[in-house]
């Protein structure tokens, strides 16, 4: 028999934002229902697999979270991170082909500097286990396909320079939904030019355009990069009975995607129609990973030909494919001087909104534009949280792939950091050697872990 499918279930049921929020647990109770009447925790495909916790360090790694891990997680973002290094590992060890970590708290709008919670998430699952795949396993190449309703940036944000990382998201238009990001010009750094690739798609988007950007894009550029690894986010708040989302995309579609694209490994992002939609993406997803037939898998309301889609819109699907296309085709001879300029670093200004938190971060990102690496990156970053005082953060990232002169000068400007720069905290994380430290200025103390 072929290898199995992996399956983790944790619906966190002592995490939510609010009792009356729509991230709670019982998004992925009605699933669970779902799944058992369907007898699919016992075929012969499925295996599933017990939670465990992600490390500290694990999202050290990953992020910069202030002023500490502990102050950003919950025991249930250790366990929903966590359980998808455990499917990352049976992938990897050749238990599973692949696996669907069901977990919550999502993940993808967390970006590398964590300040607090955005559209509900606190830290990046698909991130965390991007990185420790590299650290780990050796793993370099991964393709993220971000397939929910709203816009990746927290994946986008933490791979912008890495050009190791595909990230292709498609999502609702940034002008009608939260984040209000993700447009085509969002191209990726200079180092990693066209390895961010997002599809904004217009309200109403139906299965047709769907699977035409999946056809059409997803599929050839991820075969193009060939990734050794591919993950898929998946958010299932595309669904036209979603509240979030204005979408019109069908169970069946997010099936056929799946199929098509053969992700790894799924993790659950958004989804919030928790009855009329989640139980049967979920259920579809599963089926198509372990290659059972999910073509009785229908909504009780849903008539094929339900949602039409006018010419308009497909034809404007249609030339954004292209443009994007060309982007990926041009990647490698675009003049990248004239776009990003020829200086030491290449430098960009960020505000970042924390709707869950109400808290306004303004970031400066400045990265090394290396010939012989990725380059390390370094981060000013300021957050206004309500009454309390700002917090003040500077934080340095060496890349895996970064050259030994890249690494000496990032300790250097870390040092020079703690001594002189005014700021609360100052951290570095080392991706070479596993290293994160973290400096707090009024207290003169220093704490280093090592993976
Ligand atoms: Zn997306
Ligand atoms: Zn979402
Ligand atoms: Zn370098």
């Amino acid at each position: 028999m072929d290898k199995k499918t992996g399956l983790i279930f944790f619906p966190a049921f002592d995490w939510a934002i609010s009792p009356t929020h729509p991230e709670r647990e019982e998004r992925l109770l009605y699933t669970r229902d779902q799944i058992f009447e369907e007898g699919v925790m016992d075929l012969p495909q499925i295996h599933e697999y017990a939670p465990r916790l992600a490390s500290l360090h694990d999202v050290s790694r990953t992020h910069f979270c202030v002023p500490r891990v502990q102050s950003q997680v919950t025991e249930a973002h250790l366990i929903a991170a966590g359980s998808t290094l455990q499917l990352g590992d049976s992938v990897v060890n050749g238990e599973i082909k692949n696996g669907f970590a069901m977990v919550r708290p999502p993940g993808h709008h967390a970006m590398r500097v964590v300040h607090g919670n955005r559209g509900f998430c606190s830290i990046n699952n698909e991130a965390i286990l991007v990185e420790y795949l590299r650290r780990r396993h050796g793993i370099r190449k991964i393709a993220i396909v971000d397939s929910d309703a709203h816009h990746g940036d927290g994946t986008q944000d933490i791979f912008y320079h890495d050009p190791d990382l595909l990230f292709i998201s498609f999502h609702q238009d940034g002008r009608t939904i939260f984040p209000g990001t993700g447009f085509t010009h969002e191209l990726g750094g200079p180092g990693a030019y066209a390895k961010t690739l997002n599809v904004p798609l217009p309200p109403g988007t139906a299965d047709e355009s769907f699977m035409y950007v999946v056809d059409n894009l997803v599929l050839p550029v991820v075969k193009d990069f060939q990734p050794e690894i591919i993950i898929n986010s998946a958010g299932q708040d595309n669904h036209y009975t979603d509240p979030l989302g204005s979408m019109r995309f069908t169970a069946r579609a997010y099936a056929d995607f799946t199929k098509k694209l053969q992700p790894h490994l799924a993790v659950l992002e958004g989804g919030y129609a928790i009855e009329t939609a989640l139980p049967y993406i979920n259920l579809a997803i599963i089926l198509a990973l372990a290659g059972v037939d999910y073509s009785y898998v229908m909504e009780p309301d849903y008539w094929p030909g339900r949602f039409k889609e006018s010419p308009e819109r497909i034809g404007q699907v249609h030339r954004m494919v292209e443009q994007l296309l060309e982007s990926w085709s041009q990647k490698d001879k675009v003049d990248l001087p004239k776009i990003f300029g020829d200086g030491k670093y290449y430098q960009r200004k960020k505000f970042i909104y924390y709707d869950t938190d109400y808290i306004e971060e303004e970031q400066f990102e400045k990265v090394r534009m290396c010939p012989d690496c990725p380059g390390y990156i370094i981060l000013e970053s300021r957050a206004e949280r309500g009454y309390r005082s700002p917090v003040r953060i500077y934080a340095v990232s060496i890349p895996f792939q970064a050259c030994h002169a890249c690494q000496s000068e990032a300790y250097d400007i870390y040092e020079q950091a703690k001594k002189q720069k005014e700021c609360d905290y100052v951290y570095m994380q080392d991706k070479t050697t596993d290293t994160c430290m973290s400096y707090e200025k009024n207290k003169g103390q220093e704490w280093v872990t090592e993976g």
